[in-house]
């Protein structure tokens, strides 16, 4: 099956969102250990497997901000939530017999090892799923930015974007019933069309080291595999 796959090396990036199922906030057990298993049969098609996760299940700097907490400081808030998706996705992801460790850009050595380079590729290499939390570790910016900065760093040769819709469309597809989807973009389209569903800082990233970017339902169990293999809806970002 290796052969058939064009990818090494990538990196998901999944929202908090994702993690909440039909809940209004939080975690939900069968969401969880559903896309779980979907990151272990991901890494059992012998890919290695890095995971950017959010944290806008738990808390986003934004609202936090609204609510009259400095914006710097409610990021800290923010980065915070990601650490804890991190630590109940790695859980999960163990539960399924896959190894898996999570690495926090903010050092909490108690809790997670650090993050750096070297112990990421380290794990990588042995075959283990890298959770990513802390996104990049500096306010003002998204967990989307950290799964674009990740991706180059860690030499990742697909960014993978996992969402509530199997692709990107011209406007909200669940608001505007006109909205077109796109099959295929270059980061330049993405860029210049005002696509909303990653910022702008993760697609410029992206697209200054020539990374390609998936964006697919995670809705359905099976989906990551699914996208590696080039099967199911999705749009493919490329330069
Ligand atoms: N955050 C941050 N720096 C980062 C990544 C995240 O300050 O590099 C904070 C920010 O407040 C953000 C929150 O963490 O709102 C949760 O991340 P994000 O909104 O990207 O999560 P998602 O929407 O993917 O669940």
């Amino acid at each position: 099956a290796a052969s058939t796959i064009p990818w090494r090396r990538v990196v998901v990036k999944l929202s908090g969102e994702a993690l909440m199922g039909s809940s209004s906030h939080g975690l939900d057990a069968p969401t969880l250990n559903r896309i779980a298993g979907d990151l272990a049969g991901a890494a059992a098609l012998g890919v290695e497997v890095a995971v950017v996760v959010g944290g806008g299940n738990f808390f986003r700097g934004i609202a936090g901000a609204d609510k009259g907490i400095e914006r710097a400081r409610a990021d800290s808030i923010g980065m915070l939530a990601t650490v804890m998706n991190g630590l109940a996705l790695e859980y999960a992801i163990e539960k399924q017999g896959q190894s898996a460790r999570t690495l926090s850009s903010i050092p909490m050595p108690s809790i997670c090892e650090p993050y750096s380079r070297q112990t990421a590729l380290h794990h990588l290499g042995k075959g283990r799923i890298v959770v990513l939390a802390g996104g990049t570790g500096n306010p003002f910016f998204t967990t989307d930015t950290g799964a674009a900065l990740r991706g180059a760093e860690l030499s990742c040769d697909l960014i993978m974007k996992a969402t509530q819709v199997d692709g990107i469309y011209s406007a909200d597809p669940k608001r505007d019933p006109t909205a077109v989807r796109y099959d295929k973009l270059t980061h330049d389209e993405a860029i210049s069309k005002n696509l909303a569903v990653m910022d702008t800082a993760a697609f410029a990233l992206a697209r200054e080291n020539r990374i390609p970017i998936i964006v697919f339902s995670i809705g359905e169990a099976g989906a990551i595999s699914a996208a590696l293999l080039g099967k199911g809806r999705a749009t493919y970002v490329s330069p």
